[in-house]
């Protein structure tokens, strides 16, 4: 790795953990995962910025702070099975392989699926199936997941995610959930009784878009 490279990883680590990542694991998986590969030729310059950062069919590579909190929050021991929805490039999936057994990632895009499943081909993430679909409605086949992570905003919890999530104490669901403009990062544990819910704080994310989302 080059100088330069290997500072701007640093400095990205640095900011990331005042902002709240504290977990080694967790910065070790963004230091590892080069998000440089998941950017646009033109944003080259800004992959190791800590901010979010446009891609194709006009969403985002989520900001690296919020893909640490939320990947933070899953609280991963290394044996989990995981539902994302919302794969856009690639980026939190790939962060989310380094930590987890198995990874499903869904896209509603096709093109942005397949953008994806080549480059995580070409990084060598073999735990990571990348499937197309409407992601409020999960991915009944894979289920029940011992983590899922919502990466665009919805509008309340889908009853699909919650029904596919594992009933093991621990598991839990990280979503933004609001407004179209502004949200919470909401976070829902499973307990020995309930669903426990917190919030990481404000966010702002792509719509959720879809049959338990927001209408086109
Ligand atoms: N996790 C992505 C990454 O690391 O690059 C960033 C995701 S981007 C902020 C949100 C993504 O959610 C977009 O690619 C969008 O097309 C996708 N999306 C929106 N609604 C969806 C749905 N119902 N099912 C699956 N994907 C959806």
């Amino acid at each position: 790795m080059d100088a330069d490279r290997g500072q701007l990883i640093k400095n990205l680590l640095t900011e990331i953990n005042r902002g709240g990542v504290r977990d080694r694991d967790v910065l070790m998986a963004i230091a590892t995962v080069p998000r440089d590969a998941f950017v646009r030729t033109e944003a080259q310059h800004q992959a190791w910025e800590n901010r979010a950062l446009p891609i194709d069919d006009g969403q985002t590579i989520s900001q690296p702070l919020i893909v640490g909190l939320m990947t933070q929050a899953l609280n991963l021991t290394g044996n989990e099975r995981i539902l994302e929805i919302g794969t856009g490039s690639g980026y939190q999936a790939a962060v989310l392989a380094e930590l987890a057994r198995e990874v499903v990632s869904i896209e509603r895009y096709s093109s942005l699926a397949e953008t994806a499943r080549k480059r995580l081909a070409d990084l060598g993430v073999s735990t990571v199936r990348v499937v197309i679909g409407d992601g409020t409605k999960g991915w009944p086949e894979g289920a029940p997941y011992d983590g899922i992570i919502v990466t665009a905003a919805a509008p309340h919890l889908p009853q699909a995610l919650e029904q596919q999530l594992s009933r093991k104490p621990g598991a839990r669901i990280v979503i933004p959930i609001g407004s179209p403009d502004d949200q919470e990062l909401m976070v829902y544990e499973r307990t020995d009784s309930n669903l426990r819910e917190y919030t990481l704080g404000p966010v702002r994310f792509v719509p959720l878009i879809g049959e338990q989302g927001w209408q086109e």
